[in-house]
């Protein structure tokens, strides 16, 4: 099933000089993915994720997602829409800091009316699940980079979202806690989550993504599945070899 359909996306930002930050984009993703997006620095990788998350919207083309045409929606029905079927991850975790971690998690439950006793449970739910269930109390400062990324996948999961958005979600952690969080992201992912992220680590994208889209200058240059149905351009078969010995 698609649940992620752009069609001949472009977008170019106010005072670009006409220069295309997304350029003629088509991609489908399906439900149960787990897509990596990739690129340099500057080739749209967050753009398109924003353009997904309906945070910003395109000049040219048409994104839907979950069937819903976001171009069709006003501000106020497509913030509703994020909300309740959207979660997104950030580079820097964007946690509340006045707020415990059980109460960030909980903020998007609230916004969405949720009654305090499902969400309250569901909340330690998800917190156990991402291992952090003994830091409900305590406030995001307190917390390793790790954790606090834990913590805004909780936040980005309480409302059951269709699909899970990530921008760079390892890139302001060490390379141990950044593989643990891609863990994490396969988990849920093999538990039924999609998950589109965006990242430009090469060796976390082969390892646990099943899809890699690559992007340069604003447009999809590579679009390789790792299920063997498509081979993967060498560099990234000797990385994923390595990987995956002890
Ligand atoms: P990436 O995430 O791959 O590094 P971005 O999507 O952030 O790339 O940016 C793509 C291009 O669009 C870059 O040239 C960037 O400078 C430009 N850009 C991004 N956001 C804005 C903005 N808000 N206003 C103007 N230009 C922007
Ligand atoms: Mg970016």
């Amino acid at each position: 099933m698609t649940l992620v359909e752009l069609t001949q996306v472009s977008k170019t930002y106010a005072g670009a000089g006409g220069r295309a930050a997304l350029d003629d984009v088509s991609l489908d993703v399906d439900g149960g993915e787990l897509t990596a997006i990739m690129g340099p620095s500057g080739s749209g990788k967050s753009t398109l994720l924003n353009l997904v998350a309906g945070i910003d919207r395109p000049t040219g083309g048409r994104v839907r997602v979950g069937g819903e045409d976001l171009g069709r929606l006003s501000e106020g029905r497509l913030a509703r829409f994020r909300r309740a079927r959207l979660g997104f991850v950030f580079q820097f975790f964007n946690l509340l800091g006045n707020l415990t971690v059980l109460e960030n998690v909980l903020l998007p439950a609230q916004l969405e009316g949720t009654r305090p006793a499902p969400a309250r449970a569901r909340a330690m739910e998800l917190l156990a699940r991402l291992g952090i269930a003994e830091l409900a109390g305590h406030y995001p400062a307190r917390l390793s980079g790790g954790q606090q990324q834990r913590v805004a996948i909780a936040r980005a999961l309480i409302n059951r979202p269709a699909i899970l958005l990530a921008d760079e979600p390892t890139g302001a952690l060490d390379t141990h806690n950044g593989a643990q969080v891609m863990e994490l992201l396969e988990g849920l992912n093999r538990e039924g989550q999609t998950v589109l992220l965006v990242t430009h680590d090469a060796k976390l994208a082969t390892r646990y993504a099943g899809r890699i889209v690559t992007l340069i200058d604003g447009r999809v240059h590579d679009d390789s599945r790792l299920d063997g149905a498509r081979p993967l351009p060498e560099t990234m078969v000797t990385v994923r070899i390595k990987e995956e010995q002890p």
